[in-house]
């Protein structure tokens, strides 16, 4: 991966009314990387999300992003290309699939034919109401409408909260082939994490704010044990 980042965190730490709930960290990708970013309850990995695309300020380093500082406004960001799936997944519920996704279109974003190559399910689907799709199919549906705007940057807060394993082991790899195909940069939260450390190309584990492990996906796959005993700060 020889091209520049196109989001950079640099000595970041970021907290909730000046306290750090995140400190000194360092973290880049690059376009079709997929980094995961993995740690136990608490580590900060939601708060290092919410700095990276600009809801939560910085109380000290900087983020930057496709060049160019982050704007202070989510939309900003989200315009320029940075854009979260949250951990409730940004799907509304009351709607029916085909309306879901036709919110979520921009003007030369991603064709919707492209997005139903990716998840070929949801286009048989497209009249059904969200509220009675399975969790896996929200979970489709979540990320079919995060890459309609065509982001340079997604980042993903616990794709899998609440989906079976079979489910998960379904999703991971579209993500994978997404990542490739459209060249974007992917920040992974994931609490699977052989599942995670499978499709990434690095990761990084974060305890108590902190970074406790970072590397390649395949030295992290390699050093298993190193993992858990990051995770559970024996490091
Ligand atoms: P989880 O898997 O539980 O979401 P996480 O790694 O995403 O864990 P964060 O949600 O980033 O962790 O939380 C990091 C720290 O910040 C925790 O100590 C948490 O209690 C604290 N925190 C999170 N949200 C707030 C908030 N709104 N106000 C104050 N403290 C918060």
């Amino acid at each position: 991966l020889a091209t520049e980042p196109v989001l950079t965190l640099a000595g970041l730490t970021v907290g909730y009314g000046g306290v750090p709930a995140v400190r000194d960290l360092d973290l880049s990708v690059r376009p079709g990387e997929i980094m995961a970013l993995l740690g136990p309850n608490g580590a900060g990995k939601t708060t290092t999300l919410l700095a990276a695309v600009g809801a939560l300020p910085a109380i000290a380093g900087t983020v930057q992003a496709l060049g160019a500082p982050l704007d202070k406004r989510v939309e900003r960001n989200a315009r320029r290309g940075v854009t979260l799936v949250p951990d409730n997944r940004g799907v509304f519920h009351k709607l029916t699939v085909a309306d879901n996704l036709r919110i979520a279109r921009r003007k030369g974003g991603t064709d919707l034919a492209d997005v139903f190559e990716y998840f070929p399910k949801l286009k048989g689907m497209q009249g059904q109401r969200c509220g009675n799709l399975s969790g896996g199919e929200q979970q489709m549906l979540a990320l079919a409408k995060a890459l309609l705007p065509s982001p340079k940057v997604l980042l993903i807060d616990e794709l899998s909260m609440g989906l079976s394993p079979i489910a998960v082991k379904d999703l991971l790899p579209r993500l994978r082939l997404i990542a490739d195909e459209q060249r974007m940069a992917v920040v992974l939260v994931e609490q699977h994490i052989d599942l995670a450390l499978a499709i990434a190309d690095s990761a990084m584990v974060l305890h108590h704010g902190r970074v406790a492990l970072s590397g390649s996906a395949e030295l992290l796959r390699s050093q298993r044990a190193n993992v858990e005993a990051a995770y559970f700060g024996r490091v």
